[in-house]
């Protein structure tokens, strides 16, 4: 394989990994404020960034690409506002799938049709990531400004729950 595009697949587990940390650090930030269901969105979220990280090590893997685990920084966990994690994590999805696309035009450029058709599914799948979390944040500008709305957004939250990846290696 290419070595650039190897390069990049390689980087990307440490991205996923990372988003799964910044996403874990935003449930143990709601959990600590008593919004549970918002806790349990991120945390589903977490492990959702999980799967996708070992998506990229079993890819590698059974292309004969060496695997070099990347150092993962610590996340911002501590937030002002409600909504700061909410705009924190599409802003943080815009970044995954810039990334995800600037593996894609590697693959592009040395014709590697494997791993275009291996990204395929993440393309796809960035594209629900920012649906997701931009309705999330369109409902809590809609009810979480109050205390009753609040409530009720955190108990339809709660019912987030984890389904392993369509994608499987
Ligand atoms: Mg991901």
């Amino acid at each position: 394989m290419d070595n650039k595009v190897s390069t990049l697949l390689n980087e990307q587990i440490q991205k996923e990994v990372y988003s799964a940390y910044l996403y874990l650090g935003m449930a143990n930030y709601y959990e600590d404020e008593g919004l549970e269901g918002f806790a349990n969105w991120f945390y589903v979220q977490a492990k959702e960034e999980m799967d996708h990280a070992m998506l990229f090590r079993t890819y590698q893997i059974n292309n004969g690409i060496k695997v070099k685990l990347l150092a993962i920084e610590s996340p911002e966990d501590d937030f002002k506002a409600f909504d700061e994690p909410l705009r924190k994590s599409l802003e943080h999805e815009k970044f995954v799938t810039a990334s995800i696309g600037n593996i894609y035009a590697a693959a592009m450029e040395v014709q590697d049709y494997r791993t275009l058709e291996f990204l395929n599914w993440f393309i796809k799948e960035q594209g629900e990531e920012e649906k997701n979390t931009g309705d999330l944040i369109k409902k809590f500008e809609l009810f979480g400004h109050d205390a009753k709305g609040l409530y009720q957004l955190d108990q339809e939250l709660k019912a987030r729950i984890y389904a392993a990846p369509s994608l499987v290696l």
